[in-house]
């Protein structure tokens, strides 16, 4: 250990969902304090080896950081990426240099982030190691009542965007111990996803805004035509690519357009969910209402791997979790539909599917994934139970389908009549169109007219109950803006 480096301060930049520079107040703050700077990305083994986590988001980061890194090249500045714990990273770096600042954001992740976050706080204050956690999009940490939330948030989002002067930082290279391993992966492109980084979110949102937003409202459901028509930025925000401020401000000037308020309410909504999720975190484990702990207790592994096969039989369904495999994206209409069909109609606890859909959606966020899911399970005993009927959804949202055949191509033969219930052909229409069920497409497997009946008493019968009332009363009063 070299004694000159031991006198170094130095500061580091802990990239986690914020992979930007504009609108970064961690690299606002270094620029200012002059100090030597590592910034740094750490690529965990215990986060990419979680239930939750997917190549498709490891690749999402690494893309996010590459350009990062082009842009701080030209300042002769740049980014690290290493594989190891971090708090195996801070032990390491703070035996040769003396960290003074650790800057990062509020990370509002799953149960292992936090308690990794927790312990790492605990680190720091035993080597006197300054932490400033910014806030994220607007989430209050500890917040006591939702009195005055949506002022606060909106105070949050017309609050000044950071500009940074990288020339003004610190340029003198920072050495990692070679004890550290570095993350080598390679990267390789896949055409079929929404490709990461703060130049392409800002491609989104500018074709977003300046055409793709006519018709927002009309085709935010539709299968098809949402995958143009919505903005298609969460795993944009997911990743701090583009903070919620950023886009709340590049559209507030034209919100008088209606495609646009719809969408602007939906910013609002992100956040809405994830406060909830930060003030009841135990909500990525347990039913929020625990009335509901007496139901689904049949889990039945053969129906859901069907369902995440995408062969069930109820082609739109097929569709949707085969687009989903191959894309990372649904529009929220189909997200809906699929857990629906998974709670309701297959009668799984949301506990044995979450982690599949949370691996599979690009934009994962576990403060919107969690309420959500509890919400399209009506677990929640406060929100409306929707029981969506795919066959009505498909007839209605993709009434020729298009979506159906481009992902199902099986189906792509038989005639539009049948294309959302093939199971009703007859045996000589499926000779005429040279297409056998049960060879071809399977039968669906569950009815979804007597299964829909069926879990709408079991889910009636709870939140009939004083117990589900009680709770229900108390989560109104805890997550509910005033
Ligand atoms: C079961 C389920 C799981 C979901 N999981 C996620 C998730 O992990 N990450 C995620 O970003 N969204 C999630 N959503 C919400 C929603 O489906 C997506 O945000 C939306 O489809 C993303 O597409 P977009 O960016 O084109 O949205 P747009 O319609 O263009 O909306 C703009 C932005 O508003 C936010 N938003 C839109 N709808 C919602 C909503 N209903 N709730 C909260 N925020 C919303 C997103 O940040 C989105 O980027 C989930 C919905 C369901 C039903």
């Amino acid at each position: 250990m070299s004694q000159n480096k031991k006198n170094i301060e130095l500061d580091i930049v802990w990239f986690k969902r914020d992979l930007r520079i504009l609108d970064n107040k961690s690299l606002e703050f270094v620029s200012k304090s002059g100090n030597q700077t590592l910034f740094v990305y750490i690529f965990e083994p215990s986060v990419i080896d979680s239930p939750d986590c997917d190549k498709r988001h490891i690749r999402f980061i690494h893309e996010s950081i590459i350009d990062i890194q082009k842009r701080f090249k030209k300042f002769s500045i740049d980014i690290k990426c290493v594989n190891c714990e971090a708090i195996e990273f801070f032990e390491e770096i703070s035996k040769t240099y003396k960290i003074k600042n650790v800057l990062s954001y509020q990370e509002i992740g799953n149960n292992l982030t936090y308690n990794r976050d927790k312990k790492i706080a605990q680190f720091f204050r035993t080597k006197n190691i300054n932490w400033i956690q910014n806030k994220t999009n607007g989430i209050i940490r500890g917040l006591k009542s939702r009195k005055n939330w949506k002022k606060k948030w909106m105070d949050e989002m017309k609050s000044e965007i950071v500009v940074t002067d990288l020339d003004s930082i610190n340029k003198q290279k920072v050495k990692i111990p070679s004890k550290i391993k570095l993350f080598n992966s390679k990267h390789e492109f896949d055409k079929n996803f929404q490709p990461g980084g703060e130049s392409y979110a800002w491609m989104y949102i500018k074709s977003f805004q300046k055409s793709r937003h006519i018709g927002y409202t009309k085709n935010i459901s539709r299968p098809y035509e949402s995958r143009i028509s919505c903005s298609r930025l969460s795993p944009y925000i997911t990743y701090g690519n583009l903070s919620s401020k950023q886009v709340y401000q590049f559209f507030n000037k034209s919100s008088k357009n209606r495609d646009i308020r719809n969408f602007l309410s939906r910013l609002q909504w992100r956040c809405h969910f994830m406060q909830k999720f930060d003030d009841e975190p135990s909500m990525e484990f347990k039913n929020i209402n625990r009335a509901y702990d007496s139901i689904r207790l049949n889990h039945d592994e053969n129906l859901l791997k069907k369902w995440r096969d995408g062969s069930t039989g109820i082609p739109i369904i097929d569709a949707c979790m085969r687009c989903l495999d191959k894309t990372g994206y649904l529009n929220f209409r189909m997200r809906a539909m699929i857990v629906s069909f998974a709670a309701f109609n297959l009668w799984q606890d949301w506990k044995y599917f979450s982690h599949h859909l949370a691996k599979k959606f690009l934009d994962y966020e576990p403060g919107i994934h969690y309420s959500q899911i509890q919400m399209q399970s009506a677990v929640t005993g406060i929100n409306t139970v929707r029981i969506y009927n795919p066959v009505k959804n498909s007839t209605d949202l993709d009434p020729k389908g298009d979506f159906i055949k481009k992902w199902v191509s099986e189906l792509e033969s038989i005639p539009s009549e049948y294309i959302h219930e093939p199971w009703k052909m007859t045996k000589i229409e499926q000779k005429m169109y040279n297409f056998y069920l049960k060879e071809d497409y399977p039968y669906p497997i569950i009815d979804i007219e007597t299964s829909r009946k069926k879990a709408l008493e079991e889910i009636w019968k709870i939140r009939k109950s004083p117990k589900s009332k009680i709770n229900a009363t108390k989560i109104l009063e805890k997550h509910v803006n005033k």
